[in-house]
């Protein structure tokens, strides 16, 4: 519930306003996930509140920490849907990279997270309930985060086909009386659904934008992320376009690429991409470079170091501003597109398959 409607639930319950306020702090500032542990309420309205809501729904099925310090945890609904968080520390600031939905619709060819398909849209208080499990667990409950926190919307899911949860969960962090956590903080990652980016332009308090490319041409977009058979590059970059003619002074957006070795890392591809963007005089755009994660049951295999380096210096002798982003936690399958659901120890498809068995 947002602040002002835990008001109104609160009123509901014959209780003064300010308590609103009191619960609000001690779910979104405390981060306490139990009634029972906001003290500072009488204890009969802590028993009136446990019997009227629901506070936490997610349970840690488990956690893996990878040798980079990257932290994944597994979640369970009390529906019993998979949900996957991951914790990615560096030196000067901290990221949570976190699901939208369980599972995924879309099929990109590259993404362990589309073997799964859609399970479910997330709640957005199982969106929040996600950032605060993870704070909680690296911090301590409700201490101080030293370095600030940024989000991404990048876990499992498409969360442009979860929007309004997704957009009411950032509103809720985004409160000064709770996690405080501003938009400029978070970025946002679409596999390209058009009209969603069309409304997203419009918001006035919005996250950053990263949109998801991975090809330059539609035929090898269509075999990679078959999304752009609905909406194709000339769609999605007319969109684009839109979008960045509302950027504020000095914003950017992102288009990200995932490096699959053979399959689009050449540089006769980098010129591609670089034709593109000028072609629909994208200039406010940079490139994430993603180097494929792996992972069994996919059939592609990372770019080499060489060939990273050179995509990105074929962009950037062509004007365009291109970023390799370091693969983390891949030994604990948190990197990009792995998120699966995925049972390190077994190093099988076990716990996916007994997901989907279960449902
Ligand atoms: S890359 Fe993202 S949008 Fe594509 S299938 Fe994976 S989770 Fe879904």
């Amino acid at each position: 519930m947002t602040r002002g409607e835990l008001t109104t639930f609160v009123e509901a319950l014959g209780l003064p306003k300010y308590r609103a306020d009191q619960i609000f702090r001690g779910i979104h500032g405390r981060r306490l996930l139990g009634f029972d542990q906001m003290t500072d309420l009488p204890k009969a309205l802590r028993e009136q509140l446990d019997q009227a809501a629901l506070l936490s729904t997610l349970t840690v099925e488990s956690k893996y920490t990878s040798s980079d310090g990257t932290r994944r945890f597994l979640m369970k609904t009390t529906d019993g849907r998979p949900v996957e968080t991951v914790f990615i520390p560096t030196e000067n600031r901290d990221t949570i990279c976190f699901s939208s939905q369980s599972g995924c619709p879309l099929k990109c060819d590259f993404c362990l997270t589309a073997k799964l398909g859609l399970l479910r849209n997330l709640t957005a208080g199982e969106i929040v309930e996600q950032i605060i499990i993870v704070l909680n667990d690296v911090y301590g409950g409700g201490a101080e985060t030293p370095h600030g926190t940024n989000l991404v919307a990048m876990g499992a899911g498409e969360p442009f086909l979860n929007f309004e949860n997704l957009i009411k969960a950032l509103e809720i962090m985004s409160d000064e009386h709770g996690l405080f956590i501003v938009p400029g903080r978070v970025t946002v990652s679409t596999a390209g659904i058009v009209p969603k980016i069309y409304e997203f332009a419009k918001l006035e308090r919005r996250p950053n934008l990263a949109i998801s490319l991975s090809a330059a041409t539609d035929e090898l977009r269509d075999r990679l992320m078959p999304i752009n058979k609905r909406w194709d590059l000339d769609e999605l970059l007319t969109a684009a376009k839109t979008f960045e003619k509302t950027l504020k002074r000095g914003e950017r957006f992102t288009f990200e690429y995932v490096l699959l070795g053979g399959v689009n890392d050449s540089d006769e591809h980098a010129e591609q991409l670089v034709q593109l963007l000028q072609k629909y005089d994208l200039r406010r755009a940079k490139i994430n470079l993603i180097p494929h994660n792996p992972a069994e049951q996919l059939d592609y295999h990372p770019s080499t170091a060489e060939r990273v380096l050179a995509f990105k210096q074929t962009l950037e002798t062509l004007g365009v501003s291109a970023y390799v982003r370091t693969p983390r936690g891949r030994d604990i399958y948190a990197a990009c597109g792995q998120l699966a659901a995925k049972d390190v120890q077994s190093a099988s498809f076990s716990s996916l398959n007994a997901v989907n068995r279960a449902l």
